[in-house]
């Protein structure tokens, strides 16, 4: 595996190299990224790896600082699931001058994370959009953890009609349900005992969804009440949406996104499932 820091030195090695899959991370590889990087390997001949902590993408600057940079042990494990190429450019290489075009994303930030996090999806889709004109891949790799995040590097690769398949890889969990991330590392112990909750409490909204449940309010209000009971999570959302739109929808009547975040401590974490009613209703 190549650890390749600039653009122009990664645009020379892909240079012939006609099955490129892009796997775009922001570091600290664990085993949801590897997934990720799996199916990149599988399906194309190089696998690139991006890691890029984007300074463009954090509202809080705390966070910002926080993130865990750990590049010889990413490279490791990125070598270890047979990427081809790591790229690692810093901040210097990708924004060499004050960023003055971004992406302008409409509707979809409105709801869920974007709500919290003024300018991140700005800061997401702009990044994202760099990284595949720098790699120009056939295809790209995005979790479904991070849920809001795909159905908008969906939606913005379609509407510029950038030439590159968009791949979702299913969230990979914990054995307790805990959904992988990069800030797991940072929970306290007490709070790592009590984040299961959030999974939890998703899957019984989902359930409660197929069992029947058509008011959205009624599946937030049961939510809400669970984490509620927990000491130390502040629920920031929880919230159901359309899949593809990210609007909350007044009743539950096709599949929903039901998503949450929530801080324990200063750490904030978020998940979703995807919720299917128990007798789907055609579209008006
Ligand atoms: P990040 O490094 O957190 O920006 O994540 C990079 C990519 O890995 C994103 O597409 C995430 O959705 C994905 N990812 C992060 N955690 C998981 C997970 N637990 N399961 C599946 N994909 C994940």
């Amino acid at each position: 595996m190549r650890i390749v820091q600039s653009i122009a030195q990664l645009r020379a090695a892909l240079q012939h190299h006609d099955s490129i899959g892009l796997v775009p991370t922001m570091g600290a590889l664990h085993d949801g990224h590897g997934a990720l990087i799996d199916r990149s390997v599988r399906d194309n001949r190089t696998t690139v790896v991006s890691l890029f902590v984007n300074p463009l993408q954090f509202d809080r600057p705390s966070d910002l600082a926080a993130y865990p940079r750990i590049l010889d042990a990413d490279a490791a494990f990125a070598q270890a699931r047979n990427a081809d190429i790591l790229f690692a450019p810093d901040a210097s290489e990708m924004y060499p001058q004050p960023q003055r075009a971004f992406v302008h994303l409409e509707l979809l930030p409105d709801h869920l994370c974007g709500r919290f996090r003024p300018g991140h999806f700005r800061g997401v889709a702009t990044v994202v959009l760099k990284l595949l004109d720098i790699v120009r891949p056939h295809r790209a790799y995005f979790g479904e953890k991070d849920a809001q995040q795909l159905a908008i590097i969906r939606r913005m690769t379609a509407d510029l009609n950038v030439l590159v398949e968009i791949v979702p890889v299913p969230t990979v969990r914990e054995p307790d349900g805990l959904a992988m991330s990069s800030r797991n590392r940072l929970l306290a112990p007490n709070h790592r005992a009590l984040a299961p909750l959030l999974f939890q409490t998703l899957r019984d909204a989902a359930q409660l969804i197929a069992s029947g449940e058509t008011n959205p309010e009624t599946v937030q209000a049961s939510a809400r009440a669970a984490i509620a009971a927990a000491p130390d999570i502040r629920l920031e959302y929880f919230e159901i949406v359309d899949p593809a739109e990210l609007q909350p929808v007044e009743r539950i009547n096709g599949p929903v996104l039901v998503a949450l975040a929530a801080f324990l401590g200063s750490v904030r974490l978020i998940d979703n499932v995807l919720a299917r009613p128990a007798v789907t209703e055609p579209r008006p």
